[in-house]
This record gives C-alpha cells, sequence and structure tokens, in this order.
C-alpha cells in the first residue's frame, strides 16, 4: 500500500513519533528511580506493545529483561470482546519478580485486569502497569495504571503497534482511523 493511500485512511494525527519518544523518556526516568536496586522485569502484550517495549527500553539507564505474553481479546474488529485467550504464555517465573506491563492502550481495561490478576497468582513481588495510551471514556474496569503516556479520547486509533486487521502497526505516529476504512 502505498503512503498517500495510507494517508487517507487516517482522519487525524493524535500523538506523533517526536511526543510518544519525549513522553516515553520523561517515563523511562520515573520508572528508573522507582526500582532502582530492584529485580525487575518488563512484560509486554504482544503485538501492540513490541513498538512502546523497543523505545522505552533504550531509553532505560539500566538493563532490565524482557518477556512476551500474547493475549487476544479483540479478534479484527474495533470492539474488545471481554473474553481473553493465552496465545503464547510467558519464559519466566515471576516469583519475588518486580513486573512491570507494558501495554500500548488500555482501553475498556478488560485485558489488563485478567493479566493482573493472572499474574498476581504466579507470586509477584509487585505488579504495576505501563501503558502509553488510554482512553478515561472507554473503561469498563477501573485499572491502577502508574505510568500513563496519554489519556485520549474514545476512538478507535491505529499506528505504533496498533493495528486494524494488522494493519498500520508500522505508522511511526498515532492516529485516528478514518470510520470509512472500518463501518
Ligand atoms: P481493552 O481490553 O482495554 O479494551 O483493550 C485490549 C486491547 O485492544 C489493547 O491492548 C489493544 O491492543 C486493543 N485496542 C484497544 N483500543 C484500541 C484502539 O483504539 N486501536 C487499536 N488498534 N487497538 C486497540
Ligand atoms: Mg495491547
Ligand atoms: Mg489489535
Amino acid at each position: 500500500m502505498r503512503v498517500a493511500d495510507i494517508e487517507a485512511d487516517l482522519a487525524q494525527i493524535l500523538v506523533t513519533e517526536q511526543e510518544i519518544h519525549a513522553k516515553l523518556d520523561e517515563l523511562a526516568v520515573r520508572v528508573a528511580q522507582d526500582y532502582a536496586g530492584k529485580d525487575l522485569i518488563l512484560i509486554g502484550v504482544l503485538k501492540g506493545a513490541v513498538m512502546v517495549m523497543a523505545d522505552f527500553v533504550r531509553a532505560l539507564p539500566f538493563h532490565a529483561p524482557m518477556d512476551w505474553m500474547a493475549v487476544s481479546s479483540y479478534g479484527a474488529g474495533t470492539k474488545s470482546s471481554g473474553v481473553v485467550q493465552i496465545r503464547k504464555d510467558l519464559d519466566t517465573d515471576l516469583h519475588g519478580k518486580h513486573v512491570l506491563i507494558v501495554e500500548d492502550i488500555i482501553d475498556s481495561g478488560l485485558t489488563l485486569s485478567w493479566l493482573l490478576e493472572n499474574f498476581e497468582s504466579r507470586g509477584a513481588e509487585s505488579i504495576e502497569v505501563l501503558a502509553l495510551l488510554r482512553k478515561p471514556d472507554a473503561a469498563k474496569v477501573e485499572i491502577r495504571c502508574k505510568y500513563v503516556g496519554f489519556d485520549i479520547p474514545n476512538e478507535f486509533v491505529v499506528g505504533y503497534g496498533l493495528d486494524y486487521a494488522e494493519r498500520y502497526r508500522n505508522l511511526r505516529d498515532i492516529a485516528v482511523l478514518a470510520p470509512h476504512v472500518y463501518s
């Protein structure tokens, strides 16, 4: 697909690449302070959090191991099903670890609330959440998210790892998908 065609699918750029990088640098400073001397592990939620993890982990001033979990709650549509299924489990034992979940976006919060409960049952020492984006108006369950990048309106966004039917993940900015694409 040509770049010009992709642009026609976007209603509006919400967060630029530069704004994302500046925010992740800021969050990395806070995380580095909060976890100094602690056994921190970053857990990314595939596939949406790939770009966030890649940039965030490089902004950290120390080594932090990462692991990945793949869950599905969406399929190809734009609404959360609320049904969470593990597609790929962690390789790491979480016992005694300080876990930081790295997420692309908190929408309904259903996926994270399920993940938090799941990780708690594995004996982690502490569990916190870092989410690049959050839609406060879409929340169906309250999620305690310590590190939030941007609160955004309740609209379907793509780019920087976020997809619609596996497309648009490679856009550098985060944009609102034009409704004509999915309606
Ligand atoms: P939640 O369970 O909080 O509703 O969201 C679960 C997952 O759905 C998110 O981690 C994300 O991968 C996907 N999702 C939620 N909102 C959006 C959105 O606006 N755009 C895209 N592309 N994915 C979303
Ligand atoms: Mg996600
Ligand atoms: Mg998706």
